[in-house]
Formats: C-alpha cells, structure tokens, sequence
C-alpha cells in the first residue's frame, strides 16, 4: 500500500519487532556459531569493498531486507574476534551480557552528555565510576571519565596533566593555548605504545620532542636513566609510565619512580589499556605495586572486561584538573550541583551514546570474583600455550609469561628466523584454527599472542598451542 510517506515512519509495532528480533536472531546464530568456524575473516577488504561498493540509494528499501542483506554481506569480513581462539592485537570479545546492555543503549537512544537530558545514563556512569575505582583499587575520590577508548582516556588523562602542570606556573593553557607557555618537559618509556605518543601529538607537546628513557628487555623504563633524566628536569614535566607493555605485559618500576617524579613536581599519567585489571586479581596485583601514587590512569573495557567497543576509562586523581581540562560550558547547557553529575565533564564529546550501561551491566554480572577469576584464567592460559609450544624444538618463547601477552619466534636467529616466523605467522592464519599476528621487537620479527577473550579457556588453549606446532612444522617442510 501506498501511504505517501516513508515505509520507517509508517512502521508499527508489528514491523518494530520483526525488525529488531530479526536482528536479534542474526546475533545470536553468529555468537553461537563463531567457535566452529574459520577464525579469520574468509574475504579480505578488496573483497569487502567490492561487496558494498554502490551508488547513494536514490530511494529507500525496507529496514527489514537491509539488514538480511548487511548480514549476508557483512559475515564473510567478519574476524572472530568473540571466538575463543583469537589472540591478535589486544582485543576483548564482547561479553553478550554487554552486547545486551549496549543494544539497550542504543534502542534507549539517550544521549549521555548530562544528567538533565539523561538522568538514567548519567547515574550509571556514576555508579560504574564508583564500581571501576574500587575494582582498580585507585583514589576512591579520582574523577572517571568513560571515553571510546584508551587512545582517548590517555589524551584525557595528558589533557588534565598539561592543565595542571601549567597552572601550578600560572599558565592558563585551556585559554591561552601553548603559545609563549613556558615549556612542559615529557618523559617517556621508549617502549610506550603508539597512542600515546598520538595523545602527545593532539595535545600539542609533539610526540617527537620528548625525553625517551631507556628500557630493560621486557620494555621497562630503567631506573638509573630515569633518574638522570628527571635530576636534569627544572620546570612543568610529565612523566608517561606503563602498566602491561604491548609485547610482554611487563610494568614499569611505579613504586621507584612515581616518588622520584613526584619530588620533582612532576605528573605521572600511566596506560593501563589493558595491565591494568592486573590490579582485580589479587594474585597479579603486586607486578602493579606503586601505580596507585600516580596522578592519572588511562584503560580500557573493551579489552580484559569485555565491554563492547567503544569502552575506556579516563581516571584523574585531581577531579578539578580533569574537569577544566575537559568541560564544554554554554548557556543552554544545565549547570550541576553538589552531587551531580554529568559525563561530558570528563570526556572531550559532548552529545555520546550511553556506554556506562553496558560497564555496569557486566560488573554486576561477573562481579569482583568473575573478574578475578577471568584475569587469572588468561594469564594461566597464557603460561600453558607457551609451555606447550616450547617443547618443540626450533619453537622459542622470547620471555618468561607473567601476564598474557607473549612473544613466540621460529627457526632460530638471525635474519632466517625472521623468515620462518613470518612464513609461519602466514601459515597460521591461513589455517584459521586460531588467529595470532606479528610484531617487531627488538630488532626481531615475532609471532604475538594476546589472551584476553572471555572464551579462552584451557582446552582452547591446547588446540592453539597445537595449531601453532602444525604451522611451524608446516612451514619447515616448505
Ligand atoms: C590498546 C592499547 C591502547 C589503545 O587503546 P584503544 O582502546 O585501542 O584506543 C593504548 N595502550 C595500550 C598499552 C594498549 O594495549
């Protein structure tokens, strides 16, 4: 029938739920079924591009065949990243009680940016804020901003920094800008990862002019060039520490050189993208001991949580730098009393979707313990892989596992073995059993291994270990 007007608007409540449980049933055939499948998309982006690629709709279609079409065209580019054989980058699997809270999110459709227009979403970004400090065993009185992720979380937490550092010299940066300011000295891990140096760039403190400080051979900052180089600070400096380095989980020493920082009036800010839930399990936490005397701390959700994307947590000890550095103030937007509070303060979005639903929802549903228990499960998990892959000969572990990041290499040294390990880390995932990637470290190409899906468990962890054997001795035969 012909109604005059688009088929979204006429849609009633029949329409409504087909609609959504259509997609709903989607969802849950793809969740179901991931483990079985190949672990790695079977289309690559060319492919993809090739699928989607039309001209602007001149008029539109039913909702209801777009998404069968979306998820017909979508599946085959799609990487298991909720499987439980996937330890590429650093990435979560999206725990279904978050995917439905986050759902939910959207289906509410609020827009999360104060606490007038969404008093539901501001209160539980509150809440969660209060559960994530305890969880972290961080200032019970820091400010928590929830950004889309630890990218952002370190410019918030560096943005906070710059604002304070500057102010405490009667620098008024927020107004001013870093022209005529008086210089901030940065010192920095030289195995920190690559956001933060974009957080540094964005802040306009250059990723380029800061003071890299050496690294042990985990990517530890070494205490003695630290000290040299803080001895020689005079003026605003911040340092950049780092709890759970990208290739081999290791902390920086805090407990030595927040003290040392500190006497030098100096702002230390940590990543904690991922090290930092090391602190939820009481067994991991003293490898973060001394991380709770630093000013600002950056993670994520969406890693060892299982938020969905886009969750990070932006946590200032200094809630008034945090809000300065942040706050969007005008006219139309209302002001908050003692005990208000709105999420725009502490993020650089103003209009934003409702992520605090999605945290709250899986801390009450794994709680303390199912967090804890979870950590300890990847880091176990973690430590089995590379026992049982190191008992094959030419196979080497490049460090003792003592969270969930490791470093495999293949065939030896030397520039061969850099062939082999990328022969095999091709094989590997060609095979699709599960999904590892590479790296560069120390001069060395090598075969990284991230365990932080929720689905991980020890019997997933033999068919990995096993999958990465047969690749290795795959490629040997040529
Ligand atoms: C993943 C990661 C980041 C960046 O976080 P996003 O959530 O991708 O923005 C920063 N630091 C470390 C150590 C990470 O592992």
């Amino acid at each position: 029938m012909d109604t005059g007007i688009s088929p979204s608007i006429a849609m009633d409540d029949t329409a409504l739920a087909r609609l959504l449980q259509q997609a709903a049933a989607h969802a849950i055939r793809y969740r179901s079924n991931v483990a079985d499948g190949l672990q790695r998309p079977s289309r690559n982006f060319t492919e993809m591009l090739a699928t989607f690629e039309a001209p602007l709709p001149e008029t539109g279609a039913e909702g209801e065949a777009i998404i069968d079409r979306l998820v017909e065209d979508a599946e085959p580019g799609l990487h298991a990243m909720t499987g439980p054989r996937f330890f590429g980058w650093v990435i979560g699997a999206s725990h279904p009680v978050g995917v439905a809270a986050d759902w939910l999110a959207s289906a509410w459709g609020q827009n999360a940016a104060n606490h007038v227009a969404a008093p539901a979403a501001a209160a539980v970004e509150a809440v969660a804020a209060d559960w994530l400090l305890d969880i972290l065993d961080l200032p019970r009185s820091a400010s928590v901003g929830l950004v889309t992720g630890a990218t952002i979380a370190n410019f918030v937490g560096l943005a906070a920094a710059r604002h304070e550092v500057l102010r405490r010299v009667g620098w008024d940066v927020e107004a001013e800008g870093l022209f005529g300011a008086p210089p901030i000295t940065v010192l920095i891990g030289d195995d920190a990862h690559t956001t933060v140096f974009s957080a540094l760039q964005f802040l306009g403190l250059g990723h380029g002019r800061v003071t890299r400080i050496k690294t042990d051979a985990l990517g530890r900052m070494l205490l003695p060039d630290f000290r040299a180089a803080i001895d020689k600070v005079d003026g605003p400096a911040i340092v950049v520490m780092q709890a759970g380095q990208i290739n081999t989980g290791a902390f920086d020493p805090f407990a030595e050189i927040i003290p040392l920082a500190h006497a030098k009036g100096a702002w230390v800010h940590v990543d904690g993208a991922f090290g930092l839930w090391a602190r939820a399990e009481p067994g991991l936490k003293a490898q973060t001991a001394g991380i709770e005397l630093a000013d600002s701390w950056a993670t994520d959700g969406h890693k060892w949580l299982q938020t969905p994307y886009e969750c990070g947590y932006a946590i200032v000890r200094h809630a008034d730098a945090h809000r300065r550095a942040m706050t969007i103030a005008a006219s139309y937007l209302p002001a908050t009393q003692e005990g208000e509070r709105d999420p725009s303060h502490y993020v650089p979005e103003l209009s934003r979707r409702a992520r605090g639903f999605a945290t709250y929802a899986i801390l009450r549903h794994l709680g303390r313990a199912g967090v804890a228990a979870m950590v300890a499960r990847h880091c176990r998990v973690a430590r089995l892989i590379a026992a049982r892959v190191a008992t094959e000969p030419g196979i080497a572990v490049l460090h003792e596992v003592t969270l969930n990041q490791m470093l495999l290499r293949f065939g030896g040294e030397g520039a061969p073995a850099d062939d082999l390990t990328r022969r095999t880390i091709a094989r590997l995932q060609a095979d699709g059993v599960c999904f590892a990637g590479g790296a560069a470290w120390r001069d060395m190409q090598v075969m990284r291994l991230s365990v932080i899906s929720w689905y991980t468990t020890e019997a997933e962890a033999e068919i990995a270990a096993d999958a990465i054997v047969a690749a290795w001795r795959a490629v040997q035969k040529g």
